[in-house]
């Protein structure tokens, strides 16, 4: 099975257990990328497909969390530690067009650096990243800010908390794996934003994988006319997958399937051992309870 066809057949199996409402969200994301996949071939062009869903639910999610808003503080990069965060293609092509707004030197120093950090992210799996939190390459560490907030990728978006206590005991200790209580109306948004535009670009036959993201930006940054080469079809990012990616990837759909937020457990290579089935069952069952 192709990477695309597996990636559709992901997203569709998600969307068979989803709310006829989150279907029809699911649907209207879905037909806004292929509209602006059509309009254009450009960087510009390829760089919107992302930053106008952001730019239409940014607002969606801040209204339907008003009465209960996320935990995360202003300044809090508590999540910018520790979590290998991917980038699709266009995602990467955004940022790519956010730092070309850079001086020609500033430009050439990031074009540098990001090769650097790129290389250093291919010694990492998800493990180790969590284990020793390693910050993310653009997290300003004196200020705590992210440097590329506005083009940020949409598992950013996603990734909000209900409890900062949480987020801080899962840092302190990362060996103990303490959950961190996420707020779902971000996740299911954005996530499922990001589903839509994934599945819009298979269809396209246009790359829609996810990369580790300084190796997807190094990428978007250093390979010439990356985005224009992506949009033509050209598997450019390539490049950019790492020795870990396939086993991470699998690790974190065992997660969701284990947490019965993915139903696809036969889509994954080694189906759930019984201690794994009860574990999920054990989730299931206490979500179930809670709720
Ligand atoms: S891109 Fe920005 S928001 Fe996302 S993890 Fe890195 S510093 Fe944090």
């Amino acid at each position: 099975m192709s990477s695309g066809a597996k990636l559709i057949a992901l997203i569709e199996a998600t969307l068979r257990a989803a709310t006829p409402e989150a279907r029809d969200f699911f649907a209207r994301e879905h037909e806004a990328a292929r509209k602006l996949l059509r309009a254009g071939q450009s960087a510009a062009a390829v760089a919107d497909v992302t930053l106008r869903a952001a730019d239409r639910l940014e607002p969606l999610v801040a209204d339907l969390t008003r009465a209960h808003p996320p935990a995360c503080g202003a300044g809090c990069s508590r999540c910018c530690h520790g979590l290998k965060i991917e980038a699709s293609a266009v995602e990467a092509v955004a940022i790519a067009e956010f730092l070309s707004g850079l001086t020609p030197d500033e430009l050439a120093a990031t074009r540098e650096q990001m090769r650097e950090e790129a290389e250093y992210a291919r010694t990492l799996d998800a493990g180790a990243r969590w284990r020793e939190q390693v910050p993310c390459a653009f997290l300003e560490d004196a200020t705590g800010e992210c440097v590329i907030y506005d083009v940020r990728p949409l598992t950013c978006r996603a990734h909000t908390s209900m409890s900062v206590e949480r987020c801080e005991a899962a840092a302190l200790d990362p060996e103990r794996r303490t959950p961190i209580d996420k707020h779902l109306v971000p996740a299911s948004v954005f996530g499922m934003a990001k589903a839509a535009i994934t599945m819009a670009c298979a269809e396209a036959q246009l790359d829609p994988r996810s990369f580790e993201l300084t190796n997807a930006v190094s990428v978007a940054l250093n390979e010439p006319r990356a985005a224009e080469r992506w949009r033509a079809g050209e598997r450019v990012f390539d490049a950019a997958v790492t020795p870990s990616d396939e086993a991470d990837a699998e690790l974190s759909l065992r997660d969701l399937s284990r947490a019965g937020l993915l139903p696809a457990a036969s889509l994954l290579k080694r189906p759930l051992d019984r201690t794994e089935r009860n574990a999920a069952k054990r989730e299931r069952r206490g979500r179930r309870q809670g709720s």
